[in-house]
């Protein structure tokens, strides 16, 4: 069987595997107290960002190569069966946390999110440490050299593996995002505020991990004052910077206590390794988790800024549409309304004259004659028609007939005030509401209006059209309505033509 390994699998495998041997190395050798009492174990926090970041096909040779790292950094103390047990009880404890965090978080993991930082704390230091510590506790009970107790073991290996995770874990993820990434932020500025951050924690370091005589400014510098200057950490230089810092506090504090010095006011080894450890737990847990959590409220800013400014394109377009649509609805109202108008003075326009048709005249003419009753006023109808109009049309053709229709407006205006109604009522029929004016006093108008009719000069095609009218007029009563008025200077009128035409009569004379 040929199996085809990629060769850049091995490169993962190879730097994992050195840095594996690298921190069991320095865990064996740099954090174990003279009493022989482990602080803390790192290859776990080492292997575990490349379970976690790696994908599933690469485990099996990481894990081969951890178990390789750890067999040789053992056997020089271990037999080889303890050495293979406690790099199964390690790789247990990996994969156990690996697995767990990975499918709670699914997206690719990172510490940039306070949930998939709680999955880590949770299934990492909590849950995978304390069960694998178990079976270490175990292994080392087996080896029979330990006069200690079984739950001593058991705490023992849990602080130190929980711890080594909780302190180098999330430097090495975010190290690895931030070179992904191309390493941004590592300006002038950003490295200063590193740098003299840093000195300050180291001089600090120095002397609160020292020990303490209880007097003095051995009294002043107390431990609690590296607390400010994570959190400080944590709002300068963001994750990454709070994890480096509280690993650079974490080796100060290490590396006192591994050369017998230590602050605490306790004279038993495993007392003060424990207050240690439960001292870089704190500073790590609230320097770090406050720089995930800024990080995760600036995400959220900004995904709001994003959806704030999307919303505020959208508005735009949403408003220049409404714009758009009320221009056009506007245009559209502008149009209908003149639509409307040409409707209406069409509905009240006689089509040939231009002057009010019948159906308008009366309306006007029974508004106006309400109103005058309403004042008091008097008025007088003049029928108006034409004669002999049918031997007009007959001699000269209808258009020229519609030519005499036409011209026999101007005289009649002349006659009258703007007041003064006029209409066509059909044919070659008109009627003039005058108000306030008498029957003798519209008799004279008519008169004029006969007159200047008359004397017209109408042509058509080179020849002249002679016109008279007749006009037949009845004052209004005050009392009858617009028809009976009408039929009175109808019967004036009637007279008028009876009498030879071309003349005025007047109702009940
Ligand atoms: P009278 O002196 O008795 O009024 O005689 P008339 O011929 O004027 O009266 P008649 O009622 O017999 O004829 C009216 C004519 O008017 C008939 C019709 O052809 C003509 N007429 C009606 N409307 C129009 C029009 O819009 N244009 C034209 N050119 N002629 C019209
Ligand atoms: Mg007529
Ligand atoms: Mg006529």
């Amino acid at each position: 069987m040929v199996v085809a390994v990629n060769p850049r699998a091995f490169l993962p495998m190879l730097l994992v595997g050195l840095a594996y041997y690298a921190g069991a190395w320095l865990s064996v050798h740099y954090t174990i107290t003279p009493e022989g009492i482990a602080i803390l174990w790192l290859p776990n926090a080492i292997l575990l960002p490349a379970f976690l970041l790696l994908p599933y096909r690469q485990w099996p040779l990481l894990a081969l190569a951890a178990l390789v790292a750890e067999i040789a950094a053992d056997t020089p103390s271990f037999p080889l069966w303890a050495a293979f047990a406690f790099g199964l009880v390690n790789l247990f404890e990996v994969s156990l946390a690996a697995i767990l965090i990975r499918q709670r978080v699914r997206t690719p993991f990172g510490f940039e999110r306070l949930r998939h930082g709680a999955y880590f704390l949770l299934f990492g230091p909590l849950l995978a440490s304390a069960l694998a510590a178990l079976a270490g506790a175990g292994v080392y009970l087996l080896l029979g050299r330990a006069d200690t107790p079984y739950l001593t073991l058991w705490l023992l290996w849990w602080f130190g593996d929980a711890l080594g995770l909780l302190l180098l874990t999330p430097f090495i993820v975010e190290a690895w995002r931030w070179l992904e990434r191309g390493m941004p932020r590592l300006r002038w500025p950003v490295m200063l505020e590193c740098l003299l951050l840093w000195s300050v924690v180291l001089a600090l370091g120095l002397t609160v991990f020292e020990q303490g005589d209880a007097s003095g400014m051995d009294f002043f510098f107390r431990l609690v004052w590296l607390v400010p200057l994570g959190i400080l950490a944590a709002l300068r230089l963001g994750i990454l910077g709070a994890t480096a810092t509280v690993m650079l506090i974490a080796v100060l504090a290490v590396w006192q206590l591994v050369a017998g010095i230590h602050p605490y006011a306790t004279s038993m080894p495993q007392q003060a390794v424990w207050l240690t450890q439960e001292y870089l737990a704190v500073i790590a847990l609230v320097s770090v988790g406050l720089a995930i959590l800024l990080r995760e409220i600036a995400d959220q800013r900004e995904s709001l800024k994003e959806n704030e400014r999307t919303l505020a394109a959208y508005n735009e377009v949403l408003e220049e549409r409404v714009h758009t649509r009320t221009l056009a609805l506007e245009e559209a109202n502008r149009s209908l309304r003149h639509a409307n108008e040409q409707l209406a003075t069409m509905a009240a326009t006689d089509e040939l004259t231009g002057i009010a048709n019948r159906r308008h005249l009366r309306s006007e003419a029974q508004r106006e004659l309400t109103r005058l009753g309403q004042d008091g006023e008097t008025a007088s109808a003049i029928m108006v028609d034409l004669d002999r109009f049918k031997a007009i049309n007959d001699q000269y053709g209808h258009e020229a007939g519609d030519q005499v229709l036409c011209s026999i407006l101007e005289p009649m205006r002349q006659c009258l005030r703007p007041r003064d109604l006029v209409g066509r009522m059909g044919g070659e029929e008109f009627l003039i509401l005058l108000t306030g004016v008498d029957q003798a006093a519209a008799a004279g108008i008519a008169e004029r209006i006969r007159a200047a009719i008359e004397v017209l000069e109408i042509d058509y095609d080179g020849r002249h059209i002679p016109v008279t009218a007749s006009f037949g007029i009845a004052q209004w009563d005050g009392q009858c309505g617009l028809d009976e008025l009408v039929r009175r200077a109808d019967e004036a009128l009637y007279r008028a033509k009876g009498a030879g035409r071309n003349r005025v009569e007047c109702h009940g004379a």
